[in-house]
């Protein structure tokens, strides 16, 4: 599971920076999350290819989560997709796309899977084979959704040199690191766990923009790998967050360190300031191990 770091900023962008959207690769999948303006220069500028993105998460209606979408699923025809495209997304900002699509006579090559989501509580949105995504409740000014999403079942590894000794054909390996006996050359049973070894642990990343602290948000963030936390304001600004529903870096913090996460990333910083070390600095002094959102970054979880 790797993430990109599309956007950094809040609601106003600015040169070279853009609104909050990142892109997640987990498993041959693509997922965007929120879809900011000038989203598809931010794609291939981080040369992920447009065709290649399976599901985009929208978490909220406001402008600076979604500006982009019409132009991304608008160019995805121009280019003649074929391939089915899934959008998650408040019922507002799907009737917003269906009413572009009508309005304007938009034409699509490709099937458009448009879900509204209506959930005040944690639910399962997706799943498959490899993982899941969960959309969760924030506490914000409009109707909004975080994310959680997790890896399943993450394959046991073989031991080649013990696979090889008990004389098991190759094209039984996978059945193997799947936790399931197989016959060998000479029709005796190999138990799976004498050649292989328990698999990496399955990773978790949670997204939570925009959105006012709450308890509520630990049980859904609870010991994820990496956390998605929005800090729009500094804590010296607290009064403004509370007025507008966000988080401060104390906010995100607190929420990093009661959630037991492994690693905090920051980001949807407001236009306000310029000095980015000061979130940094604010966040590490309650929860140490922080990343700071900045177009183009990658991190591995
Ligand atoms: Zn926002
Ligand atoms: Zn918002």
């Amino acid at each position: 599971m790797n993430l990109t770091i599309l956007g950094s900023q809040g609601a106003i962008p600015k040169i070279g920076m853009y609104s909050t959207s990142l892109l997640l690769q987990i498993s041959k999948y693509n997922i965007l999350i929120d879809c900011c303006e000038g989203i598809q220069f931010q794609l291939r500028k981080n040369k992920i290819r447009l065709s290649r993105i399976e599901i985009i998460l929208i978490s909220h209606a406001h402008g600076d989560h979604y500006f982009g979408l019409i132009g991304l699923i608008s160019t995805l025809s121009l280019l003649k997709r074929t391939k089915k495209l899934t959008v998650f997304c408040p019922t507002s900002v799907l009737k917003i796309i269906q009413a572009h699509i009508k309005f304007s006579q938009m034409k699509l090559n490709y099937e458009l899977n448009l879900i509204g989501l209506t959930e005040n509580k944690m639910i399962n949105i997706f799943e498959n084979d490899a993982f899941f995504i969960k959309s969760f409740p924030l506490n914000h000014s409009i109707y909004t959704n975080g994310f959680l999403i997790k890896e399943k079942f993450i394959k046991r590894k073989l031991i080649l040199e013990k696979a090889l000794h008990f004389d098991i054909d190759k094209i039984y390996f996978n059945k193997l690191t799947k936790g399931q006996n197989v016959l060998n050359s000479k029709g005796v049973e190999i138990n799976y766990l004498d050649v292989t070894i328990e698999g990496d642990k399955p990773k978790s990343f949670a997204y939570c923009s925009d959105t006012a602290y709450n308890d509520d948000l630990i049980n859904y963030v609870q010991d994820v790998d990496l956390l998605y936390c929005e800090t729009t304001f500094l804590s010296n600004d607290q009064e403004k967050a509370i007025n507008t529903l966000h988080s401060t870096t104390a906010d995100a913090g607190k929420l990093a360190k009661k959630s037991n996460v492994k690693q905090l990333l920051i980001g949807h910083f407001s236009s306000r300031y310029d000095n980015y070390d000061l979130f940094l600095k604010e966040v590490s002094e309650i929860f140490p191990r922080v990343i700071l959102s900045k177009e183009g970054k990658k991190i591995d979880i």
